[in-house]
């Protein structure tokens, strides 16, 4: 009698494989386990059984499995149904989602690379005979490929070995080689030992006596040290009035010295801020939402930025972890984390892990394994949104923040799933609670919560009844005619600047762009670069005198002549960051501005680094894109200026009006916190525009209604579900026959609205030009069944062999 299991193997296939196995093998294997299997004509793959039965495959020879490679499965049940509803949701194959599930180290195969790892060593190291002949090979050769590793060891069953090299820190695989998780250093000033003698303390009094601030400085640092008995971090010196430069110079001068300590083992040194109680309106908050899980198993939490959502969570999540739960905290952005870990860990210790792409192989393979023998040390995980894929064993609570953000779909490649959407269903297999975040709750949440489909838990009130900020609005259109501008600022928001400094406090300034410019314009003959592979027109970037392309990285040198009639008068159009902060640079000469958006942040903790140095107040101003709108804490900013909210509302997109009033009231939320009331200006050419009129009155509902409103007359979600296929290929002619063909099928079969083919606004990307098609499914028709029939024309488009060589990608629920 035969023995068959059904596997997925990492790849875009619509079905699983068919292998056969021995008796033996068939009584050890479970679902869930890895096997080793070859595939196409000498390749190996990590594959993962998913069922075992005796039918052998009609179409093909089912081959045998190299090898097995777990004792135990890997990936629990619940998991592989979870990971089959998101491929079918989201129109993709099983395999797709195995492959972005699993961390790499999990997923080798004959043509993954491997390296040593730099900090091994072979004397402690404690290799077997197979294990060494691979660490030797590799002394010689820096990289090694799978498939080579079997050369060396001369036989097909390897993968378990470079597993164990893997496990023992021997090897590793080359893609993570710079990623290196690093907790963060906090910086702390302390005096040298001599110093710490009576008389030698006196003489430095006596020396600084004529360097006032500096011996200020140092008497400061005595105070704080005999107040608070404990080390004296930087931060604490800038809060008592000391500000860096000064530092920096004794520091110069060897009198100060600087060293840092990492956060998460600074935490356990027993933190203050740890054991605080909630404030009556937070309890209020929790016992409801309590109450509002005894019968719902999603509630929304709406809380006004600032009002403490956070404190609320982590009271949660102790009762959660108290009854032997897991609990699951998804952020929107990997670099809110380090805020986060460090709240939570100074309450829970070290049940706290954190999973995200970041994290390097080793780190993500260590939480996968303490999440599925349910450890101690995962009670808690923080991630973007692949921490979902887990193998959580007693899921209690899945906790969304800021759920309203965007980066919770992933866009490219497939899985291209929304983490919030597939977090409902995974709870719901695990019997879990899902609570929603936000202060400014996606459309489609705050419907679901309206109708009663989930539970509403709202929080009107700032953490210490602070105000909420009051924000002004700037009429830019009667500033220019006044002449009452300064480059980009006006008079109200430079006043509003220099009062903010001059207390002492910080400024945000936001405008949603990058670059100097983002586009320059020959003033003879109106001609505009444009990048040669994509439809767009090419950024200006002062400082690396340079024009680029946002999509494809494409950049050439700044022109100083127009390509097309080779006048000299090139004038730049429009605005970004960079030029904001080079006026920044002009109107406040002596204070310190500074940009974040994507090219100051690209390091890997580049983003960190600026949060830091602006909570360290070594940064007075901070310019930046939508990134500063991501629920980043800072105490002493009190000024948040947008410098034109008009580009937001202007977006070709049904979701634009929404995500403007987000971004909006979400920057306006960093303004005043903790203590003070704080101040928001918002610059623009539309002050009657509804959207800006919401902004300021904080009037969400009124913004809810209007959009659920155009939402329903233009056919959008919640009331219709969207599918959205894209089609690419290098030639015109050929994409725009495809297109048609295809819309004309669906329009056809499907019995559903069809839209398009459309040529998007940016129509060419990297030399592929694209072209859309929309499908608008109403609710209460067949959803499942239109997906399959969307699917089953598409297999039929591909058949088609004049259109083979065209891409085609369906996104479900595209954002
Ligand atoms: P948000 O609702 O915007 O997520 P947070 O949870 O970050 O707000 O809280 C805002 C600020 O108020 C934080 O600095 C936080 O430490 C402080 N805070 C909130 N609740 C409490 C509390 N119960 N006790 C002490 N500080 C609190
Ligand atoms: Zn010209
Ligand atoms: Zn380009």
């Amino acid at each position: 009698m035969p023995f068959f299991i059904e596997v997925i193997l990492p790849l875009a296939l619509p079905k699983p494989f068919t292998y056969s196995v021995t008796q033996a093998e068939y009584a050890f294997l479970k679902p869930g386990m890895r096997v080793a299997v070859p595939f196409g004509r000498n390749k190996i793959y990590t594959g993962l059984v998913i069922a075992l039965h005796e039918n052998p495959p009609q179409l093909y020879e089912a081959r045998e499995i190299h090898q097995i490679l777990d004792d135990d499965p890997l990936v629990t049940a619940i998991q592989l149904s979870h990971w089959q509803w998101v491929a079918n949701y989201y129109m993709c194959s099983i395999g797709e989602v195995y492959r972005s599930a699993m961390p790499s180290g999990f997923l080798l195969e004959s043509e993954t690379i491997i390296t040593q790892h730099k900090d091994f060593n072979s004397e402690t190291g404690d290799l077997t005979d197979d294990e060494y002949l691979v660490y030797e090979a590799l002394q010689k050769q820096s990289a090694l490929k799978v498939q080579e590793v079997a050369a060396i060891l001369n036989k097909k069953t390897i993968l378990p070995v470079i597993n164990r090299l893997i496990t023992k820190n021997a090897v590793m695989l080359q893609e993570e080689m710079s990623e290196k998780y690093k907790p963060k250093s906090i910086r702390y000033i302390r005096l040298p030992e001599e110093f710490m003698r009576e008389e030698q303390l006196s003489e430095l009094i006596e020396v600084l006596s004529r360097a006032q601030k500096q011996r200020e400085a140092v008497m400061q640092y005595f105070q704080l040290q005999a107040s608070e008995k404990k080390p004296v971090t930087a931060k604490k010196l800038n809060d008592a009035g000391i500000n860096s430069t000064i530092i920096k110079s004794l520091v110069d001068k060897g009198i100060f010295e600087e060293y840092y300590i990492d956060e998460d083992r600074v935490k356990f040194e027993g933190n203050d801020d740890a054991g605080f109680g909630l404030s009556p309106k937070q309890k209020e908050a929790f016992d409801e939402i309590k109450t509002s899980f005894e019968q719902k198993d999603v509630t929304l939490l709406h809380g006004i930025t600032s009002s403490g959502k956070t404190e609320i969570y982590i009271k949660l999540i102790e009762e959660y972890i108290n009854s032997g739960q897991q609990v699951l905290y998804l952020l929107p952005e990997i670099a809110l984390t380090t805020q986060l870990v460090v709240r939570l860990t100074a309450y829970f210790g070290n049940q706290v892990a954190v999973f995200h792409s970041k994290y390097s192989n080793n780190e993500r393979v260590e939480v996968w394994n303490q999440v599925l023998s349910a450890s101690e040390k995962a009670k808690v995980v923080i991630g973007a949104r692949s921490a979902l894929f887990l193998p959580y064993q007693h899921l209690g609570l899945i906790i969304i923040d800021e759920e309203h953000e965007p980066t919770f779909k992933q866009q490219d490649p497939a899985p291209r799933y929304h983490a919030r959407d597939a977090a409902i269903v995974l709870a719901n297999a695990h019997k879990a609670k899902v609570l929603l975040g936000s202060a400014t709750p996606a459309i489609e949440t705050y419907y679901n919560a309206s109708g009663g489909k989930y539970g509403y838990v709202e929080l009107k009130e700032r953490y210490g009844n602070v105000m909420p900020p009051e924000i002004l609005l700037i009429d830019l259109k009667d500033k220019y005619k006044r002449k009452q501008m300064t480059g980009h600022f006006s008079d109200m928001m430079i006043e509003a600047i220099t009062e903010t400094l001059a207390n002492g406090k910080q400024v945000i300034l936001f405008q949603n762009r990058r670059g100097y410019s983002p586009w320059v314009e020959c003033l003879t003959c109106g001609h505009v670069p444009q990048c040669p592979q994509c439809d767009v027109s090419l950024t200006y970037y002062k400082y690396k005198n340079q024009l680029r392309c946002h999509y494809c990285g494409h950049h050439i040198a700044k022109p100083t002549h127009c390509h097309q009639c080779q006048s000299p008068d090139l004038d730049t159009k429009g605005f970004g960051t960079e030029q904001i902060e080079l006026e920044l640079k002009t109107l406040f000469p002596d204070k310190h501005s500074w940009r974040m958006d994507q090219d100051t942040t690209r390091g890997k903790h580049g983003y960190e680094k600026i949060i830091d140095s602006f909570k360290n107040r070594e940064i007075d101003i901070l310019v930046g894109t939508q990134m500063l709108a991501k629920g980043l804490h800072f105490d002493n900013v009190a000024l948040v200026g947008i410098l034109n909210a008009d580009n937001m509302l202007y977006q070709p997109d049904f979701r634009a009006f929404e995500r403007a009033y987000q971004m909006m009231v979400q920057v306006a939320g960093r303004a005043g916190r903790k203590d003070q009331r704080g101040k928001v200006l918002i610059q623009t050419y539309n002050p009657l525009h509804n959207i800006i009129r919401q902004v300021t009155d904080n009037d969400y509902e009124g913004m809810y209604k209007e959009q659920l409103y155009e939402r329903h007359n233009f056919k959008y979600p919640p009331f219709f579900r969207l599918v959205r296929v894209t089609l690419r290929h290098k030639d015109y002619e050929k994409v725009k026959d495809a297109a048609i063909w295809l819309f004309n099928v669906l329009s056809q079969q499907l019995g559903v609205t069809v839209l398009g083919p459309e040529e998007p606004g940016i129509n060419r990307i990297r030399n592929e030009y694209i072209r859309t098609i929309m499908i608008k499914i109403p609710q209460g028709a067949a959803l499942g069944g239109t997906k399959k029939a969307i699917e089953r024309i598409l297999a039929s488009f591909d058949a088609v062999p004049q259109y083979r060589a065209v891409r085609v990608t369906l996104n479900a629920d595209p954002y």
